[in-house]
Formats: C-alpha cells, sequence, structure tokens
C-alpha cells in the first residue's frame, strides 16, 4: 500500500502537517499543557528518517545521463568561443564551487532549528506551572495568599490563571487585582517563579524571580487599596524586599536584585505608559519612602 502512496507527496504532507503542530504547539498552552516538547521532534525526526532510508533503498539512476555543456551553449552564457590561429575553441566555464550552496542551506536550516528549539524550551519552562501537581499548586497559594494578605493588611486571595482569563491585555499584564472582593490573579510563570523560590529551593537572584517577586508585592498593595499605578509600583518595590527574603532569597542578593530592579525603572520612565511610571518621591528620603531613616533604597 506505501508504494502507492506518492512519497514525496506523503513526505510534504507529514513537513506540513508537523510544522503546523509545531506552530500549535508553541502558541497554545492548552496543546503546551497535554503535549510534552519532544513529541513534534520525534514526528519530524521520524519523516525525515523515512525519507533517508526510501532513498537508500531507491534504485541509482543510470550514470552518464547528464550532458556537461558544450560548444553548442557558449551563446547561453556557459563558457565562451575564442580564436586564436589554431582557429575557435571552446573555453569551459570555470569550474562551480562546490557544494557551498548546500551547506548554506545546511546552515540556514540548522540555525533556524536551533532557534525552534530554544523558544520551545523557554516557552516551556513558563507553561510549567500547570504541570506541577494540584497539591503542590494549592499550597503554593495558600502561602502567596498569607504573604499578600501581610502586605495587603487584610485577608486576601491569590490564584494562578491558568487559563489567562484575567491577565493579559488591559490588566497589569503579569497579574490583575480585584479589590473589593479580595482576589489576584497572577500569570502562572509568575507563580512558577515564585514557586521554585519558596518551594523549590532555586534561591538564584534571576531577573524574573525579582520581577515574579515584585508582581506578588504590586497586586498585594493594589489590594491593599492603593489604585494609583506608579505608586503602588514604587510601594511594591520596598515590600518586595522583605518578602523576597522571607520566601527564601538571600537578604544581599534580595538588595542587590530590587536595586536593580528599581534602576530598570527608573531607566523605562520615558518608553512605559505614563501612570506606570514612578513618581519623583520614589527615592531614598521621599515622601513615598517607607523607611525614611533607612538610607538603603527601595531595600
Ligand atoms: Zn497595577
Amino acid at each position: 500500500m506505501w508504494d502507492r502512496v506518492d512519497r514525496a507527496t506523503f513526505q510534504s504532507a507529514v513537513r506540513a502537517a508537523a510544522l503546523v503542530f509545531v506552530a500549535a504547539w508553541l502558541f497554545s498552552d492548552d496543546v503546551r499543557a497535554w503535549v510534552p516538547v519532544w513529541a513534534p521532534i520525534l514526528v519530524l525526526l521520524a519523516a525525515e528518517v523515512e525519507f533517508v532510508v526510501r532513498g537508500r533503498r531507491e534504485e541509482q539512476r543510470p550514470p552518464g545521463a547528464r550532458v556537461p555543456p558544450g560548444p553548442e551553449d557558449a551563446d547561453l552564457g556557459f563558457g565562451e568561443l575564442v580564436e586564436d590561429e589554431e582557429g575557435i575553441h571552446f573555453l569551459p566555464p570555470p569550474p562551480r564551487p562546490e557544494r557551498s550552496r548546500r551547506r548554506l542551506g545546511w546552515l540556514v536550516g540548522g540555525l533556524v532549528a536551533a532557534v525552534v528549539v530554544a523558544l520551545a524550551v523557554r516557552s516551556d519552562r513558563a507553561a510549567t506551572w500547570s504541570a506541577l501537581p494540584a497539591d503542590a499548586r494549592g499550597r503554593a497559594e495558600a502561602r502567596f495568599a498569607a504573604e499578600a494578605s501581610r502586605i495587603a493588611g487584610v485577608p486576601v486571595r491569590v490564584r494562578c490563571d491558568e487559563g489567562y482569563a484575567f491577565t493579559g491585555a488591559g490588566s497589569d499584564t503579569l497579574g490583575v487585582a480585584f479589590p473589593a472582593s479580595g482576589l489576584t490573579y497572577l500569570d502562572p510563570s509568575v507563580c512558577r517563579a515564585l514557586h521554585d523560590l519558596a518551594f523549590g529551593g532555586d534561591r538564584r537572584a534571576r531577573e524574573h524571580t525579582t520581577d515574579a517577586i515584585i508582581v506578588l508585592a504590586h497586586e498585594a498593595v493594589h489590594l491593599g487599596g492603593e489604585r494609583r499605578e506608579g505608586v503602588t509600583e514604587c510601594l511594591a518595590l520596598q515590600e518586595a524586599g522583605p518578602l523576597a527574603v522571607r520566601l527564601g532569597l538571600d537578604e544581599g542578593k534580595a538588595r542587590k536584585a530590587l536595586w536593580s530592579a528599581f534602576e530598570r525603572r527608573l531607566a523605562e520612565r520615558t518608553v512605559i505608559r505614563a501612570s506606570y511610571a514612578l513618581p519623583a518621591s520614589c527615592r531614598d528620603g521621599g515622601a513615598l519612602d517607607r523607611r525614611p531613616a533607612d538610607p538603603r533604597f527601595p531595600f
């Protein structure tokens, strides 16, 4: 039966299907949640292996079928005709640099493949909040809620927004707060970073960990009743230090990380939405300094 299927068509169909699948995998959290990263790669690999194996088994084309360009092709640009005392001669074209084009193709293909794998690994890491067992997620949410309540000054709930129903356009992007109901939804990547710090023993002060801590503090400040974004972010930067230490980050690392987060936000002041920019009073000794006696700011 397989012999009757046009192999090229079959191969193209498999490749196209695999590409569609990889694209769906990259851009849909639902697909990612159900299909592991190596599945599309295996499908593509199987298709390529089949292609090579069948090609090897095929009979070789009889040699000598190709005729190199001769004198009659000179007017087409293949070589040229030159005349000297002995008559007219055909000068064949210089040999083409062999295979360089094919090598370039491999190089470009390899590069594209590397980029796709890097993207896949990155988005896999971001999506793995849903990969945690349910009880681990529940325990983590309870811990985040306790921390947020402490910052807000009132009991609040924290939910990790697995379906991206609330985070996204129109909110703070990585979190959204509903002060009236004492509830905040956080982006799953934020929850995962916080979980890894508090429960997973990942104590590196990486930028996305620091940002996740600031997001939790930011939404907690909103739940405490502050609505102005710039003020909220300034207070969050100051709350984030002690919060980071409570979640397990080394104090020295937390101070460094928050200082650079503060610097980043000051540098971004002109490019971010005006309402999100830190107010001028967000500085050591300024009106928003919650620890005026402490010369270290924000933590
Ligand atoms: Zn906000």
